[in-house]
């Protein structure tokens, strides 16, 4: 029973432990194998890491993975190691002693996967030192980070495309927003234009059930749907530090084992939340969208918004975080004016040049549009997205009940429309 094998079906098996592909998989896994430039556009949770890290072990030579987060790149070579495989990554949150076991596996030719921190593209030591080591595929994970548009924009993610030419290896770019403007500019900066096989697919998590809701009193909102769902692992999206204190504080009064994540805790801290949302059961994090990126959590079964969130893609990235088991997982968006002018005036406010902003909202509005549907919401969602729903969904609230009986909430309804129609209050 060697382990020297490239069929990607003993490897899925034997290295990663899975049974079979999941949906979209195998097709991406081939044409990366192949050596054939590609993009896969695939929800979060639908299995990314697999169709770069697969392949790295079918080709000769090393995979370099260029992705933005220090704890991903951590999380993946950790788990890559625990099953046997070298893999590495040179981040500045090494050790010595890590950067030295890295570049002594890189002299070996035993490394496979060599997990770099977009920053080190801007060194003048790297490009020469990859040249070196047999590079035979590049790999990048978030690749929606080069967009300067989007809400993740990575500046050294620009110089990926050079390092592609410079190489002169296929590239493989992954990433879980699908909207056509940030498909077309991942295939101008890294692909210099010429298309690469595109992959859009099993972008539907039908499992996941929408819904949206006017706010009248959100905290009570907020509690009623943690109530309903007690002792299951849920996240509460806010839009500001404070107020994730105080819903967290106000679910832990009903009951709810739950505690606050936001970007001005201290990193240990934030790790401690990270830890016991991971290995604990039914604990309830409320977090501003700092919390997110580094989750890996297969049975979070609701996330709700307090909140609207800031556009169409960061709406479904973060109710993406739901259900990635496959099991059913429930959401619940609140939206009322005070949101749409908050989204506004920071879109307004922002330090960005105009050809954002007029993005930015063009985004928010892709999601009043979602909140204001009045039949099935999964079919204008995956629409945005590039994908035809052909029947209603049939697991959305407009589904479970049709328009006409919102009439309690009618009148607030169309008081918004007239807000959006004109954008005054
Ligand atoms: P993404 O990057 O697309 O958000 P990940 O690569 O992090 O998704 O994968 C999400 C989860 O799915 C991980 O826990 C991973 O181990 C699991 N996974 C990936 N592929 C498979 C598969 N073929 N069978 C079962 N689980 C899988
Ligand atoms: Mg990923």
């Amino acid at each position: 029973d060697s382990p020297l094998t490239d069929d990607p079906q003993v490897l899925l098996a034997r290295v990663f432990g899975f049974a079979s592909f999941r949906p979209g998989q195998m097709e991406i896994v081939d044409a990366v194998c192949a050596g054939r430039n590609t993009l896969a556009i695939m929800p979060t949770g639908g299995g990314k890491s697999l169709c770069f890290q697969l392949p790295a072990l079918c080709r000769t030579g090393v995979t370099v993975v260029i992705s933005p987060l220090i704890a991903l790149m951590r999380d993946q070579v950790r788990s890559l190691r625990a099953a046997g495989v070298e893999a590495g990554a040179l981040t500045s949150g090494n050790t010595e002693e890590e950067t030295e076991a890295v570049f002594q596996a890189l002299e070996e030719g035993r490394l496979k996967l060599l997990y770099i921190a977009p920053e080190r593209l801007a060194q003048s030591a790297t490009l020469p030192m990859l040249r070196r080591v047999g590079v035979s595929l590049i790999a990048v994970d978030e690749a929606h980070c080069v967009s300067q548009w989007g809400h993740d924009f990575r500046p050294d993610y620009l110089r990926i495309g050079e390092l592609r030419r410079a190489l002169g290896v296929p590239l493989a770019a992954f990433t879980a927003t699908a909207d056509a403007e940030t498909r077309d500019e991942i295939v101008a900066r890294l692909f210099d234009g010429q298309p690469p096989e595109t992959f859009l697919r099993g972008f539907d998590r039908p499992n996941i059930h929408l819904a949206f809701a006017v706010k009248d009193s959100p905290r009570d909102q907020i509690l009623r749907f943690a109530d309903a769902r007690r002792g299951q692992s849920g996240i509460v999206y806010a839009a500001t530090r404070a107020k994730t204190e105080t819903l967290a504080q106000a679910l832990r009064e009903a009951g709810h084992p739950a505690c606050h994540y936001h970007g001005g805790m201290e990193a240990d801290e934030r790790r401690r939340v990270e830890i016991r949302f991971q290995q604990e059961d039914g604990l309830i994090v409320v977090a501003t969208v700092a919390f997110g990126m580094g989750i890996d959590k297969p049975d979070i079964r609701w996330v709700a918004h307090a909140d609207l969130p800031k556009s169409i893609e960061g709406y479904y990235q973060e109710i993406g975080r739901g259900g990635r088991d496959g099991a059913a997982a429930e959401t619940l968006t609140l939206y009322g004016p005070d949101d749409i002018r908050l989204r506004r005036s920071q879109i307004d406010e922002s330090l960005a040049p105009a050809e954002r902003k007029e993005a930015d909202h063009g985004r928010l509005n892709a999601l009043l549009g979602l909140a204001e549907a009045v039949d099935c919401r999964r079919r204008l969602l995956l629409g945005y997205f590039g994908e035809v729903l052909a029947e209603p969904c049939g697991n959305c609230d407009l589904c479970d009940r049709p328009a006409k009986v919102f009439d309690a909430t009618e009148v607030v309804r169309k008081a918004l429309s007239a807000v959006l129609r004109t954008g005054e209050w």
